[in-house]
């Protein structure tokens, strides 16, 4: 347990959540009534405050807009049946957080700040946290650069959010995904593994590509080769062959992190599977498919959990799913469900009640 810092509170006149049903919305487009906001300077975070959610004000020259130094996370909060609220796994996301912020020689932020400071935003806007099945609160907190000047060179001013999004239900679609042999998403030594602005908007292109083509999104292959698997767009990934379960391993630096890729595994092996994180290559599919050993492939990520590939295309091989039939990814969702529902005990400590 940290110590409850003191982040003073302004609080709006009037919720709008009185103009606003928790149902059905799409994700990240509903903010709620208030945010933290702190700012950086002078070597130390000062500041800490919790207002009402508004615009900021910036300067043109501000060097986020600029030069990039900017980095988020995405994590989600819960009420059970009883209406307690609990967030999963928020101290793995605060640690991958200052993971990204040294990789991008930014300041890091501390616990106090950052958790304390979530749990005390997500208290104050509790009635925002939707209670309806598959629905829940997704928080983005974010930090970028703020000096006002056009030199390179890491800023020296910063600032911190949490921004909070009720969301729900997500409809995971089977997706079709190409596997990407033009465009790279990230190579060892790069930023891969950080949770950072730009590695989004280095994607984009390649996912409208493939959307062009008839596909939901790329499975990213390294920058050398274009064999070896990273991702499937902003997931990570999961492939299932002979009974066994494969995912790419994270020692090369290419590849995030993610929470749930984590949650995913740790129940596959308490549910008595073989996990590999391991490399694997593209060869490796085809071969297991053309002799019917290819069994399941999937997705993991905060926002859906888990979203199955229903096919996959390399050069002119395309392999597909019977996504009706897998059985090992809706079992490990509905376990995860579970755990979150109260009905499966946390043995793990995921859940973090507000
Ligand atoms: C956020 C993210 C993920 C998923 O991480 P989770 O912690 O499971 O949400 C996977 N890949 C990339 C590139 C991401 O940015």
């Amino acid at each position: 347990m940290i110590d409850a810092i003191e982040i003073p509170v302004t609080r709006v006149k009037e919720s709008k959540l009185k103009t606003l049903a928790l149902e059905n919305l799409p994700f990240g487009k509903y903010f709620t009534d208030h945010m933290l906001e702190a700012e950086y300077a002078d070597g130390e975070w000062k500041s800490v405050e919790i207002k009402p959610y508004q615009p900021l004000e910036l300067d043109p020259s501000l060097a986020a807009l600029h030069y990039g130094q900017a980095i988020f996370e995405g994590i989600k909060a819960y009420k059970d049946a009883e209406g307690n609220a609990f967030v999963f796994r928020p101290y793995d996301n605060f640690r991958r957080f200052n993971k990204s912020a040294e990789r991008m020689n930014m300041p890091t932020v501390p616990e106090d700040i950052f958790i304390e400071g979530m749990r005390q935003l997500i208290e104050l806007d509790s009635n925002w946290i939707p209670s309806i099945k598959e629905h829940s609160l997704y928080i983005r907190p974010f930090m970028f650069s703020t000096d006002t000047m056009l030199g390179v060179r890491p800023s020296e001013t910063y600032k911190f959010l949490i921004i909070l999004s009720p969301t729900g239900p997500y409809f995971a679609t089977p997706m079709k995904i190409a596997v990407e042999e033009q465009y790279t998403r990230a190579a060892a030594g790069g930023v891969g593994f950080s949770k950072n602005a730009g590695n989004y908007g280095g994607s984009m292109l390649a996912a409208t590509v493939a959307k062009q083509k008839g596909y939901d999104q790329v499975l990213w292959t390294d920058a050398v080769e274009h064999k070896w698997l990273q991702e499937v767009g902003m997931m990570n990934v999961f492939f299932v062959i002979d009974n066994k379960v494969i995912t790419p391993s994270l020692e090369e630096g290419t590849i995030l992190a993610g929470v749930t890729r984590d949650s995913v595994i740790k129940v596959l092996k308490e549910l008595g599977y073989t996990v590999e994180e391991r490399k694997i290559n593209i060869d490796e599919l085809t071969e297991a498919y053309k002799k019917g050993t290819f069994q399941e492939a999937f997705g993991t990520g905060t926002a859906a959990t888990i979203a199955l590939i229903k096919e996959l295309k390399y050069k002119d091989l395309v392999m597909q799913f019977d996504v009706d039939n897998v059985e090992l990814a809706p079992r490990v969702k509905q376990h995860l469900t579970d755990i979150r529902d109260g009905k499966i005990a946390d043995k793990y400590e995921w859940l973090f009640k507000i």
